[in-house]
């Protein structure tokens, strides 16, 4: 499950990561007030920000033309101004394809002044099975370029579980950010902070993109006491200006405040259908629809089809042990998708009876009043009564007898 800034920040900040002073606003008129309230924090600006499940807002480009889903305001009207060209308006970003993302959210922002922009994310690295933290001078920009032009700007720092990140762990990251004096001490707890929070979170990834050293804002600088003018007060500190997390689904029972956050407006509509049913469902491109158990299965089957110069509608996978109702309701969701042009079903029967399957298939057929080609391929436990039960149907369905007989079927039946 994936979050919108605002709330990552919202997590972020539970556990001692420094981040601006900001309201999220739902509508123009929560825009106004959040505003006022930024200015009065002392913030000479005021930064309107897109909400949406994607990166690369600030250079993404609203269908009406509008450019830009992070714009920095000066003055109340301008803010109001700027969160009427997002609010409802499609954005296009690198990252939403070019459907885009329609903006239902504003963050109303405290504008920082950025001295300097770094990367951070904290990831699980499973080649070495250890949480991964990854920093970078090189903020704000796109990290998958740094990684491909000089992979030696990004420094990597491997966790072990059993311990946690070690204080000096969190030191070496700042110190690699060439962070000195004061801001060397808040980097090093900003990294920790950041750890803590992917790991308290069970998240697959936090990222921070930018990290900011930032000019402390008016407003908040703070002294031990007003007459002690000696009092060495920081001009700076380390903020996070953007955010990023993804949560481990598997995990999300383990944390009612975060399902909460969970905003289905961000979802497309199949997928939610299908998480319904347990199905494990992620709509593709192609015109040939997959109905598969296992995900392993499910991919080799993706392969297959593009092997033999088809190309997959959709991943789905029924899981291990599928019920006639989760067949037909895989079914449904996958008629809804206007592209798919066939329908191949890969079925290895392990735990799964090959029967249940074939019964599922056919009632699902009936219900559906199915008028695509439809190419079975079942294999395994209780396969002979499920081959019957297929045969008896009197539905005119084509089945495979290998996994490439059966995409080739498909793929062929699909050209015609
Ligand atoms: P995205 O990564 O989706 O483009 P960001 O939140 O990173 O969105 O915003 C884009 C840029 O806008 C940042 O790299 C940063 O330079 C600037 N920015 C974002 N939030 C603030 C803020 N509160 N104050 C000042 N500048 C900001
Ligand atoms: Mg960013």
């Amino acid at each position: 499950m994936n979050i919108h800034e605002y709330q990552a920040k919202q997590l972020l900040a539970k556990y001692g990561v420094a981040v601006p002073f900001e309201i999220p606003a739902r509508s123009l008129a929560e825009v106004r007030p959040a505003a006022d309230k930024i200015l009065a924090t002392g913030s000479a600006k005021i930064v309107v920000k897109s909400q949406i499940h994607a990166g690369g807002r600030g250079k993404g480009t609203f269908k009406s033309g509008f450019q830009g889903g992070v714009k920095v305001a000066s003055s109340v009207d301008e803010a109001a101004g700027f969160a009427e060209k997002m609010l409802g308006n499609v954005l296009v970003t690198k990252q939403t394809g070019t459907d885009g993302r329609r903006v239902q959210t504003l963050l109303i922002a405290a504008g920082a002044k950025i001295k300097k922009e770094f990367y951070l994310a904290v990831l699980l690295d499973r080649a070495n099975s250890r949480p991964l933290v990854m920093a970078s001078t090189e903020g704000g920009m796109d990290i998958e370029k740094v990684a491909e032009k000089s992979p030696e700007k990004i420094f990597k720092e491997w966790i072990d579980p059993a311990v946690g990140i070690m204080p000096f762990q969190a030191r070496k990251i700042a110190a690699a950010l060439g962070l000195k004096g004061d801001l060397f001490n808040a980097g090093a707890k900003f990294v920790t902070g950041v750890f803590t929070t992917w790991w308290e979170c069970d998240a697959s990834m936090v990222e921070i993109n930018p990290m900011c050293v930032v000019e402390l804002p008016v407003g908040t600088t703070c002294r031990s006491s007003a007459s002690d003018t000696q009092q060495r007060v920081p001009a700076e500190m380390v903020m996070a200006l953007d955010a990023k997390i993804s949560l481990d689904d598997n995990a999300l029972y383990r944390h009612k405040d975060i399902q909460e956050m969970r905003d289905l407006n961000e979802e497309s509509p199949l997928e939610i259908e299908a998480s319904k049913f347990n199905l494990n469902y992620i709509k593709l491109d192609g015109s040939i629809a997959c109905l598969v158990n296992g995900a392993g299965l499910a991919m080799a089957t993706m392969d297959i089809i593009q092997h033999f110069g088809g190309s997959p509608a959709n991943f789905l996978d029924v899981g291990g042990g599928a019920s006639k109702e989760q067949v037909t309701a895989a079914f449904k969701i996958i008629l809804q998708d206007p592209n798919v042009k066939g329908i191949l079903v890969n079925i290895f029967g392990g735990i799964m009876d090959c029967n249940v399957i074939a019964t599922g298939i056919v009632a699902a057929v009936k219900e559906t009043q199915l008028k695509i080609p439809l190419v079975v391929r079942l294999e395994g436990n209780n396969v002979i009564a499920g081959k019957k039960t297929l045969a008896e149907s009197g539905l005119s369905l084509i089945t495979g007898d290998s996994m490439a007989d059966a995409a080739q079927k498909v793929v062929k039946a699909v050209g015609k």
